[in-house]
Parts: C-alpha cells; structure tokens; sequence
C-alpha cells in the first residue's frame, strides 16, 4: 500500500505527458478577441463571466407579428463582443454565442422543434465577401449543433444592399430594407414542410426580421419567428461602460 502511494503520482502523470500538455497549452494560446489575455477558448472567462452578465431569462415575446427570441441585452460587454464579430473579424466569438443562444433555446423547452427549420439573416454577396463571413450564419450554426435543428444557409438570400440599420429611424429602417430579400434557389424549386426560425445576431426594431419573413410569408411559408442574441428593448444588470460606439 506504501509503495501504491509513493508510485501513484508518476503513475497519475507521467512527466512527458505534463511537457505535452503544456507544449499543447501554449500552442493552443491566443489572445482573447475582447480583453487580449491568452486563452485556450474562443473567449477568456473573465470575458465569458462578464458577457454572462448581459444574459436575460429566456422568455419568448411577440412583436411585429413574429415571436421573437433572445439570448441577452444589446448593452456592454455583449454590444463589444458583437462588434468585435462582425468589425474586428472575430468569427470565434459567434461559437460561444451561437451556442449560449442554443442552450437558452433549450431552456425554454415547450417549442415544439420538430417542425422548425432554421435560417440566417442573410448578408448581401459583397458585403460577405469584405467581411469574411456572415455572422448570422456562422451563430445559426453553432446554434444548430446545440439544439439539432435543421439548418438552411441559403433559405434567403440578400438580392440589394442596404445601408447599415444604425442611426436610422424606425420608419428610415423598413424602408431600408423593403424588398432586400429574396427567397433562395433551392426554395424556390421546393418550398419547406416546416416553420422557418430566423436567426440574427441582434434584434433592435424588427424592420429586418419582418422583411424577411414577409418574403417566406409571400412564398406559402410558414414563420414561427426569430431568434437573436441580443435584444435591443430589453435591459439587463449587464454593465454599459462600452467605449465602443459603433451603431
Ligand atoms: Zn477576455
């Protein structure tokens, strides 16, 4: 039993494998997009705690004829991490969001989803191509993995730029974005069985989510409504000391 005791550490970890750890650790490390401290996740936890903060009690609302969803409030750390998403060129961050927002998703657990189809808010084909990426896409499928829904990346597409929604008015908004979707190729061929969740990483007035669905809406599809990450009405204790003042 002595000799057990003695022999259990090296037995536990060998030293090579606590060298291999460690080489693999520092590999693994890079600076968090939000606070730049090294980290081996997409997002610190330090940052993670303070984003946990700006998360609200999932709870689903009706607005604009839709039911809308949302992780968090549109405030502080959440307003960065998102900016930091769609302007820093930060893709990772949309895998710790997109999955929050599934879990918050599951929470809520009296939708009925085997009957949803999921969609992103689309981008238009240059603006994607500047950016990289469309983030909405990128939450919608992390989204997926997490609650197993059906994904449809196309279900949409953008067929006219629009003009950054920031700093328009409520009615500058839907005028902005009046005829800016169109229903994607495959759809047009065939339409879904199933309702349609748009996905969008921030709801402020709705004017984008409801020109979206008036286009499935107009094709004979049915939308049961649209779930962001953050929510623009709704205030958390989340704490506003954002410096960034990109919207
Ligand atoms: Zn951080």
């Amino acid at each position: 039993m002595q000799l057990l005791d003695t022999l259990q550490p090296s037995i536990a970890v060998p030293w090579w494998k606590r060298t291999a750890s460690s080489l693999l650790q520092l590999v693994l490390e890079a600076p968090c997009p939000l606070c730049e401290r090294s980290t081996t996740v997409a997002v610190c936890s330090a940052c993670q705690r303070q984003l946990r903060r700006c998360q609200l009690s999932a709870a689903v609302s009706q607005q604009i004829g839709l039911r809308v969803f949302g992780w968090g409030s549109y405030q502080g750390p959440l307003r960065r991490a998102l900016a930091a998403l769609k302007y820093d060129h930060q893709p990772q961050i949309a895998d710790l969001l997109g999955t929050w927002l599934g879990q918050s998703w599951q929470d809520i657990g009296r939708v009925n989803t085997n009957r949803l189809i999921v969609v992103p808010i689309p981008l238009h084909a240059i603006k994607q191509q500047q950016r990289g990426y469309n983030q909405a896409a990128l939450l919608a499928e992390r989204f997926c993995q997490q609650v197993r829904l059906p994904l449809s990346r196309d279900g949409l597409v953008r067929q006219r730029a629009t003009e950054a929604q920031f700093g328009l008015s409520a009615e500058e908004r839907q005028a902005n974005v009046q005829q800016a979707f169109g229903l994607g190729p495959q759809w047009l061929k065939r339409r879904p069985s199933q309702s349609v969740l748009l996905i969008d990483d921030i709801f402020t007035t709705g004017a984008t989510a409801r020109a979206a669905a008036n286009v499935l809406r107009r094709h004979g599809i049915s939308v049961w409504g649209i779930a962001a990450v953050a929510l623009a009405q709704r205030q958390s204790t989340c704490p506003d000391n954002s410096t960034y003042n990109l919207d």
